[in-house]
């Protein structure tokens, strides 16, 4: 029967259902069938020493399957079985094309939910079927998400140093590579500060560990961005990661003492738990604040941005279960004027890293985008690693997320390859930091 027929004849739901069902019919002869899962298995390789976690999601139809990122490299080993245990008995058989469906099912499929373990595990699901999406469309996932806002993911990196000179000079190789952002970390002597080196010095303690003491630390970041801006000038935008080793009422004065340098951003000025500070921070100075790669709970990143208390989220996309909630949670920025931030550390998959370029040349409110190199291992294990070009980085153009897991590759590369033998121990888990007499900080 015609349409036209069947909705005279009918008149509305029973021919609507008849039309739904030729649809169908329609589909699979032209071979757009909805495919279905049929295997997901956990890649799990260290190409750089850094552990990786990749969920591949193979489906009923030849040839297609997609790869997603669920690394949480402290905890790696977890994540595997929250995957192969849980989350492959529960969606084996299921269409992939009901991606946000799937993605709110998975997560109220373990009850208790929103720690890091089980949301990258969903991450590690949702990435896939974005893929496989594309995959079937022929596009790049930013595509599927409305096209591109602009060209290419503007980026910052690290530069590093003992003492400022390093630093100082470590920006400027940057800078002469195309950089126009610079995030600057100098070590405090003796101390384990973040991002940068102790030197040879040692600090008095009442124990044989790192030591950190955060006054020693805000003396010193003020020395680095006094003489960057005095040696690499006015033009290059500054960042700057504290990494949440302040208390609270140190990070408010802190915040205010580095305003005058204009900086791009300051980091994490406050650790998770002190987001209630950012209040504080907000009436006593306009230094820009970036906050957000620990999150991991909707109630986390929300105030925030709906009291407009920070200027960029800096959410790490799998640590909240990929790139379906991270979309939203860039259009709720984008109601409020926050920008983006992307996590992009060393210890994200060039898969992970495609799901930030992704949302960065897709969502109008982007800031900007961290960059890690990928090292040359990787790269022989992720096929098609996105372009870096003058700072900045260049999404694929091939159909889903356009990288490729060379399989082979990745197994001569186990967890544990080429770690030192502390992070050996603790499973590739990070150590402790204590104050001088010996209490532990968050790090
Ligand atoms: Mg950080």
């Amino acid at each position: 029967m015609k349409r036209r027929d069947l909705l005279k004849a009918a008149g509305g739901f029973l021919a609507m259902r008849e039309l739904a069902a030729q649809a169908k019919v329609e589909r699979a002869t032209r071979g757009l069938a909805v495919p279905r899962i049929k295997d997901i298995s956990v890649i799990a390789t260290a190409p750089q020493g850094l552990r990786l976690v990749v969920v591949k999601i193979t489906t009923d139809q030849d040839g297609l399957y997609g790869y997603g990122c669920a690394t949480f490299t402290q905890r790696a080993d977890l994540v595997v079985p929250a995957v192969e245990k849980y989350l492959k008995p529960f969606l084996l058989g299921r269409a992939t094309d009901r991606i946000d469906d799937i993605w709110h099912a998975c997560y109220d499929s373990s009850y208790w939910r929103n720690g890091p373990v089980l949301n990258n595990a969903i991450a590690g699901v949702d990435m896939a079927l974005w893929d496989i999406k594309g995959r079937q469309a022929g596009m790049p996932v930013y595509e599927l998400l409305g096209g591109k806002c602009r060209e290419a993911a503007d980026c910052y990196t690290h530069a590093a140093g003992a003492e400022i000179p390093e630093t100082i000079a470590n920006a400027r190789r940057i800078i002469e590579q195309g950089f126009r952002h610079v995030r600057v970390q100098v070590g405090v002597p003796g101390m384990a500060g973040y991002g940068a080196s102790r030197g040879n010095a040692a600090v008095a303690a009442l124990h044989d560990g790192p030591v950190f003491e955060p006054a020693a630390y805000m003396r010193r970041a003020l020395q680095l961005f006094e003489a960057s801006r005095t040696e690499l000038g006015e033009e290059i935008e500054l960042l700057h990661d504290v990494h949440e080793r302040l208390h609270p009422i140190q990070a408010v004065r802190f915040a205010k003492d580095v305003e005058k340098f204009r900086l791009f951003f300051l980091e994490d000025v406050l650790a998770p738990e002190d987001i209630d500070y950012f209040r504080l921070i907000r009436k006593q100075c306009a230094t820009q604040l970036a906050m957000g790669e620990l999150f991991t709970h909707p109630l986390e990143w929300t105030p925030l941005i709906s009291e407009r208390l920070i200027d960029f989220i800096r959410i790490h996309p799998s640590m909240v279960g990929g790139l379906t909630p991270a979309r939203k949670v860039a259009a709720l920025g984008e109601a409020f004027n926050v920008r983006t931030a992307w996590h992009g550390p060393g210890d994200l998959s060039p898969i992970g890293s495609m799901c930030n370029i992704t949302l960065d040349v897709a969502c109008h409110n982007f800031g900007i985008q961290e960059y890690s190199a990928f090292h040359e291992r990787t790269q022989e294990v992720f096929q098609g690693c996105p372009v870096m070009k003058n700072g900045y980085w260049y999404p694929n153009d091939a159909a889903g997320w356009g990288i490729e897991v060379d399989e082979k590759a990745a197994a001569k590369y186990p967890f544990g390859s080429f770690e030192e033998s502390e992070r050996k121990r603790l499973n590739g888990g990070w150590g402790e930091i204590r104050r001088r007499d010996g209490t532990v900080i968050k790090q």
